[in-house]
């Protein structure tokens, strides 16, 4: 038995180790923030890589530095591959979708998805258009975001399962009519005959395409596309809400511009509603000028923490 003063001490202790308690249970609460200064790191890191279109050798490493990354992360990748043929030549270029899971076993799906090609000529650079693209907003961006997502979406709670994919060849574009979004034209076909097939064990009820979300002055309209689709618009008026409760005054709610970006096929084939979500104004839009200096950690932040206010909000 103890005295008065054992007990005091022990309900000291008591009191110590409840509160420890409580705010290990806290912290174990809050939810992974979004750091920009992170997603910066991961921008630096595809830039170092070089260039990265199509069937290159940048793009293979890139490929291989992701499939590390998100398997480190928790995440099932899986590789989606396909061919085309360079239309200079006509030789098979080798081309692969990735996909990461997070949650698989969650039926009720979304997706977010960005190329992670890079276009092959900066064209339309008014000194140098054959010269070196290194494609930092344009094919990074969006890589960068995604990455850094990764630990927050594998904390998500549910309902939704979320898939991260990564389009290969947005812009395999060479020459002047060659078409554009191949990844993703790739994707919502093989989608639309499994679901058409019966064999497509979950559903993506919507999708989000994050592309040119780097750029320091950064300024996200919203897409007219995704405005005047009826089952794309709820997505829209999501993300667009989730930036006004944060405060987030780099998304601007109301339309701009209209882009044939990868959330088209997605939507016209796969039939996932999907919003685009672009920061159309870029004056160094494939030119030699798409470097890192034009991009920051703020505006990677601030799509990063958009993105995920809007996921934590799906019932
Ligand atoms: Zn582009």
């Amino acid at each position: 038995m103890g005295s008065r003063a054992d007990i005091g001490r022990r309900s000291a202790a008591w009191a110590g180790w409840a509160w420890a308690t409580a705010a290990a249970t806290l912290a174990a609460a809050e939810p992974a923030a979004f750091s920009g200064a992170r997603a910066l790191g991961h921008l630096e890191a595809l830039a170092a890589l070089g260039p990265r279109p199509s069937g290159s050798a940048g793009m293979e490493r890139q490929r291989e530095l992701l499939v590390a990354h998100f398997q480190a992360a928790g995440g099932r990748v899986s590789r989606q591959p396909f061919q085309v043929r360079d239309r200079r030549g006509g030789q098979p270029v080798r081309m692969e979708n990735l996909v990461v899971e997070w949650h698989p076993d969650r039926a009720d799906r979304v997706l977010i998805g960005a190329h992670y090609d890079t276009r092959p000529f900066p064209d339309r650079d008014p000194v140098d258009p054959r010269g070196v693209f290194l494609g930092v907003n344009d094919g990074g961006s969006g890589v960068a975001v995604l990455m850094e997502l990764a630990a927050a979406v594998r904390a998500l709670p549910g309902p939704v399962g979320v898939d991260f994919v990564f389009f290969d060849a947005e812009e395999f574009v060479v020459a002047p009519r060659d078409p554009y979004c191949l990844g993703s034209n790739h994707f919502a076909r093989q989608y639309a005959a499994a679901v058409q097939a019966g064999g497509q064990p979950h559903r993506y009820r919507c999708g989000v395409i994050l592309d040119m979300v780097a750029d320091r002055d950064l300024e996200i309209f919203q897409e007219q596309h995704s405005v005047e689709w009826p089952d794309t618009r709820p997505v829209v008026t999501g993300l667009w809400d989730a930036a006004a409760r944060l405060g987030v005054r780099q998304f601007v709610p109301r339309p701009k511009h209209t882009v044939e970006d990868d959330h088209v096929p997605l939507r016209m084939i796969g039939r996932i509603p999907t919003c685009d979500v672009i920061d159309f104004d870029y004056p160094a839009w494939h030119t030699t000028r798409d470097t890192l200096e034009q991009c920051s950690a703020e505006s990677l932040e601030a799509v990063g923490r958009v993105v995920l206010e809007w996921l934590r909000g799906l019932e």
